[in-house]
């Protein structure tokens, strides 16, 4: 599943290929993936993108004309830049076409992903409640730690909560905290303020390496240019079986999704 490093990939790409131009139609191909703000009126295209911008893991692309497009990857969603497109692929679930016949295909597998268009003065009412960015400086330990202390809850499901912080997914999680010495079971109102910078320090610092190296291609995650992220070589704890000082991995289940640490290294 896409996360920060992953949809600031795609979006740089999005920026890259979009930046200036005009979309003149977006089609959907399969039910609910495209979502159209009710009270637009007119067929809000053909339109200028004059920005675009990521707030956790959904990208915001805003137009000449005062509407938006949300676009929200889920689990299995990528777009794929293609300037000679043909036929709508199998797992094709939308597209933006752009002025010229070159087009983004949005392709999803799994089917839960979304592009919103909505009036840009209607953007909040198509965003869930997001915590800060956790690579801005209103990410930091006393953010963090006033933001947990009262929570009985695994700090993983914690960190996961994008209410709390807007951006992070199981791979960065799993990472962040092999790198902080905590364990992923930990209740929010067991971590001390020193650990919490801790956790701060490292969440930025994977995120940036990750980042660096165009996100971690695990599964369905792509660039827009259809290659692969490179920070799956990097990973120390996620879908391995030892850390890297060679000591075996536990696995446990929080919130529904596998939680990989090493019983020597995390406390
Ligand atoms: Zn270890």
């Amino acid at each position: 599943m896409p996360e920060l490093p992953e949809v600031q990939t795609v979006l740089d790409g999005l920026v890259s290929v979009l930046d200036q131009r005009v979309i003149s139609a977006v089609e959907g191909y399969y039910p609910g993936t495209l979502i159209r703000d009710p009270i637009i009126g007119a067929e809000p295209f053909p339109a200028r993108m004059i920005q675009a911008l990521r707030r956790g893991k959904y990208m915001i692309v805003n137009l000449d004309n005062l509407h938006s497009l949300i676009i929200h990857l889920r689990m299995t969603g990528k777009l794929v830049y293609d300037p000679n497109p043909e036929d709508i692929h199998k797992h094709e679930r939308a597209r933006i076409i752009l002025e010229g016949g070159d087009v983004l295909r949005f392709i999803d597998p799994r089917t839960f992903g979304k592009i919103s268009i909505v009036k840009t003065a209607n953007l909040a009412n198509y965003m869930p409640a997001l915590g800060p960015e956790p690579l801005s400086d209103d990410f930091d330990a006393r953010y963090l730690h006033g933001s947990i202390h009262s929570r009985k809850a695994p700090i993983k499901n914690l960190l996961l909560d994008q209410a709390l912080v807007a951006g992070l997914g199981n791979i960065y999680v799993c990472e962040l905290l092999y790198r902080s010495g905590i364990r992923p079971d930990t209740p929010g109102h067991r971590i001390s303020q020193k650990q919490a910078r801790i956790m701060v320090k490292h969440t930025k610092d994977v995120l940036a390496e990750a980042l660096s190296v165009g996100g971690t291609s695990i599964s369905d995650y792509r660039r827009i240019d259809d290659k692969t992220g490179e920070f799956q070589h990097f990973l120390q704890v996620y879908q391995k079986q030892q850390c890297p000082l060679g000591h075996d991995l536990a696995n446990i289940r929080l919130g529904g999704r596998s939680s990989f640490y090493c019983p020597i290294c995390q406390k």
